[in-house]
Parts: structure tokens; sequence; C-alpha cells
């Protein structure tokens, strides 16, 4: 992997953000600093265990819904990073409500957007200076310079969700497909400025969310992310991908 100053990481309490945690702390071409934020680190003994042994990781209290705690975790994230700026930022966190159109309510569409959707794009506002430090640093696209990766869903693709399929997740799916949009979206905006954008599927991964049923192990999954985000040039940015690096349909 292609040697990074920094990353941040929302949601790593458990899942798929605690083993991005792991994995790049134990990674020969680590980033030195590894900003994990959780809503609520002291509810994490594995995370605070990691910010104990692992050299560089930092533990950062960020609720991804509150103006508030996101400019609190701003500075301290500054005070780390100083005049190198972020290099990239992955906007893991997210809730997982399954509803059918059954049992689909306003208040489960609002809540999932506002993490899932609302939450990684006011993040990103947020951080975009540090961003744009570290991309000024430096002239090839690409996670060592500065990113964004949204962590999305292939639950998320309108293109995949036809006739054949039985399930569909009227709160998460179309938090995830908004999502996609944001991505479109920064890409347009932040591509000038050299900061690449990726919709990332992480595969379906045994989690808290994912069930004890689906197809990946964290481990793999990380693995997999990890290497295909060090693999992100230019031709990657304003794309939807999965973990392997393949491109889904939107
Ligand atoms: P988990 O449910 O295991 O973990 C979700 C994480 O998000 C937790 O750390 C949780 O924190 C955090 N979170 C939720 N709300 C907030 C908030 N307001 N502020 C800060 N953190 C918050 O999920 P996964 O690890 O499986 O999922 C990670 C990402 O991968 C998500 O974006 C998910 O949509 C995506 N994904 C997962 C798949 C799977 O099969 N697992 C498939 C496709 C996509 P807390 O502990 O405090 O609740």
């Amino acid at each position: 992997m292609a040697s990074w100053g920094s990353v941040l990481i929302t949601g790593c309490s458990r899942g798929i953000g605690l083993q991005l945690v792991k994995q790049l702390s134990e990674s020969s071409s680590r980033p030195a600093d590894i900003i994990a934020t959780a809503r609520n680190p002291a509810g994490s003994a594995a995370l605070l265990e990691l910010s104990r042994t692992r050299p560089g990781v930092h533990v950062i209290t960020l609720d991804v819904c509150s103006e508030q705690s996101i400019s609190s975790a701003l500075e301290e994230v500054q005070s780390i990073v100083g005049n190198q700026g972020l290099n990239c930022l992955i906007n893991n966190a997210a809730v997982g409500s399954s509803r059918s159109l059954q049992s689909v309510t306003r208040e489960t569409m609002m809540k999932t957007f506002e993490v899932n959707t609302v939450a990684p794009l006011f993040v990103t506002k947020a951080f975009l200076p540090l961003l744009q430090t570290a991309a000024a640093r430096s002239a090839v696209m690409g996670v060592h310079r500065a990113a964004v990766i949204n962590i999305s869903s292939i639950l998320g693709s309108i293109s995949n969700c036809g006739d054949s399929t039985t399930f569909r997740n009227y709160a998460y799916g179309t938090s995830k497909a908004a999502l996609n949009m944001v991505s479109r979206c920064l890409a347009a905006d932040l591509g000038p400025v050299g900061i690449l954008c990726v919709s990332l599927h992480p595969g379906w991964v045994k989690t808290d969310m994912g069930g004890a049923h689906a197809d990946l192990t964290v481990e793999e999954s990380v693995s997999g992310i990890l290497s295909t985000l060090s693999s992100f040039t230019e031709q990657d940015h304003g794309g939807f991908k999965d973990y392997r690096g393949q491109t889904l349909p939107w």
C-alpha cells in the first residue's frame, strides 16, 4: 500500500470500522496517524485497546449527526495532522434498518437518511479544508494524497433492484442510493482540487449489521477494501466500486 500521512474513519466502535483501524495499524505501509472516531469510544473496549497498543492510533469522539461533535472533532484532528492536512476520510458509520413496504415508517426513513446520507455530506464539508490542504501538497490523485471514501452498499444500486429482487429495503437502500448521488456530486466538485471521491461496497459482511449468514468475514472484507483503496487512481474517481475493486452498476 502506498504510504499516507493520515486517515480518519467514522464508526470505529465495531464492525468494519474497527477492523479498518486494526488492519491499517498492522500494515507495513500504514498511515502515520490513524484517527479512529466513534460516538461513544468508552463503550468499545476493542477500540480503546487498539489505541493503547498501536502507535499513531488516535481515538476521537464523533457523533456524525451532531454539528457540535463534528466541530470538536475537527479541532482535535487539526491538532493531530497540523499543516500536512488530512489524506483520507472514510465515511463508514451507518445504521442498517431493514424495512419492507409494510413495515417502513416516516421516522425510520428520516433517521436512516440522517445517519447514512446527510451525515457523510456534512462530515465531508467540515473536514474539507484539511483535505484541501493535503491535496495541495501532492499531484497524483489517490488515497495517499486526498480522498473521500463513502462506504455505500449494493443495496443502494437502483439498476440492481429489479423485479427479481425479493427484498426491497426502503430505508437503507434509498439512503445508500442517495449517498451514491452525494458521492457523484462531491466527485464533480472536488475532482478539480485533486480530491478523489468514491462510493465503496464492502461486500456482505458478518457484522452486527450484516448478520451471521453473510458471505465474508470482516477480516476478508477489510483486507479487500484496503488493497482496493490503495490501488485507486484518477480513473476510479467518481466511481461505485466493491471491496475487490470491481465496478458496480448505479
Ligand atoms: P455495524 O452495525 O457493525 O457498525 C456500524 C457503526 O456505525 C458502529 O460503529 C456504530 O456506532 C456507527 N454509528 C452509527 N450511528 C452513528 C453515529 N450517529 N455517529 C457515529 N457512529 C455511528 O455496521 P458495519 O460495520 O457492518 O457497516 C459499516 C459500513 O458498511 C456501513 O456504512 C454499512 O452501511 C456498510 N455496509 C455493510 C454491509 C454488511 O454486510 N455488513 C454491506 C454493505 C454495506 P455505535 O457502536 O455507537 O452504534
